[in-house]
């Protein structure tokens, strides 16, 4: 199947299909105003290359927990808040020698920014690793104030063929492993009166797609588990809010869903194009950031305008 240009209209917008104005006359917008839009559209389609993330003020000292940073939208969130002037903690599970390449590169880009950095590989299953790992982090970093739930994976399968194992480690890991790391820390969040966190949850919770039914239940629930805990939490002056981004390029994305996902993911976002890590990465910098002080149980899509 040949796959639509991003920027072709649909079909039912103004270019083919304009309806009349009961006259029988087409009420086609300006020629100007045509010429602004597709001028705008070939901008956006030059521009695939996200621009380099600005670093936001008044992070500077802060210390964070970014889960399952060893790669994609995690990577980019720990590099983010770390040239903000964050020190950074983070996890991954490491279960071959890629995962610790990749943490690798993590480490270094952190390196490069100057900040503390405390590493480890933690099963975000495991409470009690989960446990450690942030009361260690704490004492590496001297605090915490933040915390990105990122750590993810999809077991994508039609819901009369998918396993009691497949639907397990997808909520164990999206949705209990990111309850562990929020009981965790707080603690320390209600004792010093202060702490951000933010959930990466996902278009899927929102608008679901064949065999996604544990990814999107697990991702549901993370905005469910959202919610409650700004309402808990936020007495004790700490922000709770998802993200949930559309189709991100990251290679767990690219490795697994078949290009005509893709191009039609494409083809659905107003914006004609799939989001990098580092346009996750802004959001997340934004809600931890005293910009975003009163905003608190909030889901933000970051999906191009996929859901509009
Ligand atoms: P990646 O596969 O690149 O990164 C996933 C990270 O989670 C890795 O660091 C991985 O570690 C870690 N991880 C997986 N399982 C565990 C575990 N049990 N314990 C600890 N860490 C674990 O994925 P993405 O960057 O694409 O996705 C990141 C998040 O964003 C996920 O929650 C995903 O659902 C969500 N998301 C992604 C979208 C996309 O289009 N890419 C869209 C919407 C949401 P390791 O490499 O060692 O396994």
């Amino acid at each position: 199947m040949a796959s639509p240009s991003p920027h072709t209209p649909p079909s039912s917008g103004w270019n083919d299909d304009v309806p009349d104005d009961g006259n029988g006359v087409r009420s086609d917008p300006p020629a100007g105003a045509r010429a602004a839009v597709e001028e705008l559209l070939d901008e956006v389609e030059a521009s695939t290359e996200p621009r380099p993330l600005m670093a936001v003020g008044g992070l500077e000292g802060k210390a964070a927990i970014v889960t399952g940073a060893s790669s994609g939208i995690g990577r980019a969130v720990a590099v983010a808040l770390a040239r903000s002037g964050v020190d950074v903690a983070f996890n991954y599970l490491g279960s071959d020698d890629q995962a610790h390449r990749d943490a690798d590169v993590t480490e270094q880009e952190l390196a490069a920014c100057d900040v503390r950095i405390y590493r480890r590989t933690v099963d975000c299953r495991r409470p009690d690793q989960v446990n450690d790992f942030v009361d260690r982090a704490v004492q590496h970093l001297g605090g915490v104030q933040i915390l990105v739930n990122n750590a993810g994976i999809g077991r994508d399968r039609a819901l009369w063929r998918m396993s009691d194992e497949e639907w397990r480690d997808v909520l164990d890991t999206n949705l209990s492993g990111a309850f562990y790391f929020l009981r965790a820390v707080a603690p320390y969040f209600r004792a010093q009166e202060y702490g951000k966190v933010v959930n990466i949850s996902s278009i899927h919770a929102l608008k679901s797609e064949f065999g996604l039914v544990n990814y999107a239940a697990s991702k549901g629930g993370l905005i469910s588990l959202t919610r409650s805990a700004a309402v808990e939490l936020g007495p004790s002056n700490v922000n709770v809010n998802a993200v949930a981004p559309g189709y991100i390029r990251t290679t767990r994305l690219t490795d697994r869903v078949p290009s005509e996902i893709m191009d039609r993911a494409r083809e659905q976002s107003a914006l004609g194009r799939l989001g990098d890590p580092q346009d996750v990465a802004g959001a997340v910098l934004f809600l931890c950031s005293e910009a975003a002080r009163h905003i608190t149980g909030v889901v933000l899509p970051v999906d191009g305008g996929h859901l509009a």
